[in-house]
C-alpha cells in the first residue's frame, strides 16, 4: 500500500478500537467494490490530464528550434524538451490517477461509515454483534436487518479487538 493511503482508517474516530488488521481487512472489501469505477474515474482523470500536459508541452515548444535542439544533443534545451515533452506529460497523468483514485477510495470510506449508521438514531452500528442478520442498536434498542440497510455481516467490522 502506498504512503498517502497508509492507515488512512485511522482518520475516522467510528474505526477507533479497531486492530489494524480489522480495519485493513474491511477497507480492501470497500476497495474491491468500488475498484472498477475507481480505475475508470482515475484512469479518464489521468488520461484528461495527460492531454492537458502534452499540450502545455508540445505549445512550449518552437519547431524549428527544437530541431537544432535534437540535433545539438545535449544542451540545457535539449533536457527542458525531454521533460516538458516525454517527462511532464506522463508524470503529471501518473500523479492524478494517484491522487484520484486516493481520494476516491477515502470518500468510499467516509460513505461506508456513514452508511454503516442506526437510520433512527445515528449511533455508528461498528463493532456490533449481529444475529440471523439483525442487529440492535444500543443506544435506542432498535432492531435492524442488515439486509433492509444494504449491509452485510461483514460491513459491521465484528467486534473490537484492538488494545
Ligand atoms: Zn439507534
Amino acid at each position: 500500500m502506498r504512503i498517502p493511503l497508509h492507515q488512512t482508517y485511522r482518520a475516522f474516530r467510528e474505526l477507533d478500537g479497531f486492530s489494524d488488521e480489522q480495519c485493513e481487512q474491511w477497507v480492501r472489501r470497500v476497495k474491491a467494490q468500488f475498484a472498477i469505477r475507481h480505475l475508470v474515474i482515475a484512469t479518464v482523470v489521468a488520461g484528461v490530464t495527460f492531454s492537458v500536459a502534452g499540450a502545455i508541452g508540445v505549445g512550449s515548444q518552437i519547431p524549428l528550434e527544437m530541431l537544432d535542439v535534437f540535433e545539438a544533443g545535449s544542451s540545457p534545451e535539449f533536457a527542458y524538451h525531454i521533460f516538458s515533452l516525454l517527462i511532464f506529460p506522463p508524470g503529471a497523468a501518473g500523479l492524478s490517477w494517484l491522487i484520484v483514485r486516493d481520494r476516491l477510495l477515502i470518500r468510499a470510506i467516509r460513505n461506508r461509515v456513514l452508511l454503516v449508521r442506526c437510520p433512527r438514531c445515528r449511533y455508528s452500528l461498528l463493532g456490533l454483534r449481529h444475529e440471523d442478520g439483525f442487529v440492535l442498536c444500543p443506544e435506542c434498542g432498535t432492531r435492524h436487518e442488515l439486509a433492509a440497510l444494504g449491509l452485510s455481516p461483514a460491513d459491521l467490522i465484528g467486534p473490537r479487538d484492538a488494545a
